[in-house]
């Protein structure tokens, strides 16, 4: 074969440790590195404003990286299969090398593209350590709970290295590519973004740069900061992750040494189990894992909906989540599991509805994590939350930020709250007037779950 490769790029946005462009520079053929923005394949997932706004600086970052290899990224828009076969055929190509797709989507769409092309479609494990079909039971069945599933995963330790970046890349020339900016991934009317951009530097550089901070000040203190919201006790590194601008493989291979590494790496392990989710139940998206939770009788309550999403429940810790999310497209894992709870147990609103939502504003937004983590929460999903188990964020907020700074940060109507009321400060002697009292009571509201979640039991039996 010696016509071009095409090296379809998708959410392995990075030069190192990525196996579909190695083996495109090792075919000895020259590479043309394209990314399609697809709006239509995903359908309901097609990425959310968050998402799109990291996207646009994500491959400003790639194509200077590629630049400065020689190669030029192709920008195209349109339906993945279409355009690539397009390309294909333009260029004479002899191969398309890509990642694995994982979303149900995306593995459609390969399918057609695989159809559609008359030369090899090869795809490489890009963005999980393990394919999901080399871990199962004994039996030969998925793992549905993490435990065992994690222990077969150690067992496959240690990791092969990671692969170095290229130094050089024989790139096919000429070829038209869309102007980034013509794609108005980032917001305009309003631009919400600049808490974004205050936060986060997107790409592969900003993911080795964010790696190196959180070895060298994160890791040792993981286990027993990483519940604390109020600091930096994680690594942050999930949106690096979720499009692919750093490998898990990596990420572990940096940790490998060191001697507090063992929880950070199950909860590394938390991500394939999730994606092992996705990849054997596809509609783990839409449908409860549980099917007795079909029946669960949810409530419609568009005004609660709204006070939750705008951080305005009057419940500090989730407040204080819920405007993180908005000002930075992240929130604490801790307080997701807060607001995640408090939506669908105390809300009853469903966990869909949540989902959604934060499919929208995270710039980590991963099908596999949000789904699995929401039916996680909402107690439908693999390994889940039992159904009695209702935060009370309250309480969780005295546990965890005891001060209140997280909450003083992000909730700054509470500032001068004293500590003892600040995850309750409606029962201050004077409660700040700027902000509202609690839209539901926390007893009622786990009253009212637990009814809600025996009686779904009752029909299960
Ligand atoms: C309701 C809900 C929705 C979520 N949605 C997403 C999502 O869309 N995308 C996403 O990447 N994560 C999601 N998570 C999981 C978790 O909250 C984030 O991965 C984590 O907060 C990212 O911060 P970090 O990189 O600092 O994590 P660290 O604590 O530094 O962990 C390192 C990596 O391990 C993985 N990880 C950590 N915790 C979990 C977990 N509980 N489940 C699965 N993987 C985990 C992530 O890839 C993370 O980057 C969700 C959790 C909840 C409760």
């Amino acid at each position: 074969m010696t016509g071009p490769v095409i090296l379809l790029l998708r959410r392995e946005l990075r030069l190192a440790d990525n196996a579909a462009l190695a083996a495109a520079i090792a075919s000895g053929c020259s590479v043309l590195p394209v990314f399609v923005l697809d709006d239509t394949s995903p359908g309901q997932w097609a990425a959310g404003g968050a998402s799109r706004w990291w996207l646009h600086h994500s491959l400003q970052s790639l194509a200077t990286d590629l630049a400065a290899r020689g190669a030029t990224l192709v920008l195209r828009r349109g339906a993945i299969d279409t355009e690539i076969s397009r390309l294909a055929a333009e260029i004479g190509a002899s191969a398309v090398h890509a990642g694995m797709p994982t979303e149900p989507w995306s593995r459609e769409t390969y399918r057609g593209l695989r159809a559609a092309l008359s030369v090899p479609l090869v795809v490489h494990q890009t963005s999980l350590l393990f394919h999901p079909d080399r871990i199962k039971t004994q039996a030969g069945t998925p793992y549905g709970v993490y435990t065992p599933f994690s222990r077969a995963c150690l067992a496959q330790f240690p990791l092969a290295p990671p692969l170095p970046a290229p130094s050089r890349i024989d790139c096919y020339p000429g070829v038209q590519s869309d102007d980034l900016d013509s794609w108005d991934l980032r917001p305009t009317k309003p631009d919400w973004s600049h808490g974004l951009g205050a936060f986060w530097t997107p790409g592969e550089a900003g993911a080795l740069a964010r790696l190196a901070t959180f070895l060298t000040d994160g890791v040792l203190d993981y286990a027993a900061k990483r519940d604390v919201p109020s600091v930096d006790g994680t690594s942050r590194l999930s949106p690096y992750l979720a499009w692919g601008e750093i490998s898990p493989r990596q990420i572990l291979h940096a940790v490998a040494d060191h001697p507090a590494r063992a929880k950070f790496i199950s909860e590394i392990l938390w991500r394939e189990f999730a994606a092992g989710l996705l990849w054997h139940y596809q509609e783990l998206p839409t449908d409860p894992l549980r099917r007795e939770f079909t029946a669960m009788q949810w409530h419609d309550n568009p005004d609660a909906l709204r006070a939750w999403q705008r951080g305005q429940t009057g419940i500090p810790l989730v407040d204080a989540g819920m405007r993180q999310l908005w000002q930075t497209g992240w929130m604490h894992n801790r307080v997701r599991m807060v607001v995640a709870s408090f939506l669908v147990k105390h809300l009853l609103i469903p966990w869909q509805v949540g989902q959604a939502w934060f499919w929208d504003t995270l710039v980590d937004a991963d099908l596999a994590q949000n789904a699995a983590s929401w039916q996680w929460v909402a107690g439908c999903g693999a390994d889940a939350a039992p159904y009695f188990r209702v935060f009370n964020p309250a309480l969780q907020g005295a546990r965890f930020d005891p001060d209140g700074a997280y909450v003083r940060r992000f909730v700054p109507e509470l500032a001068g709250v004293a500590d003892r009321f600040i995850h309750t400060p409606w029962l201050a002697p004077r409660p700040p007037r700027n902000y509202p009292a609690p839209i539901i009571d926390l007893a009622t509201g786990r009253d009212r779950a637990l009814a809600a979640f025996a009686a779904l039991k009752k029909i299960a039996v």
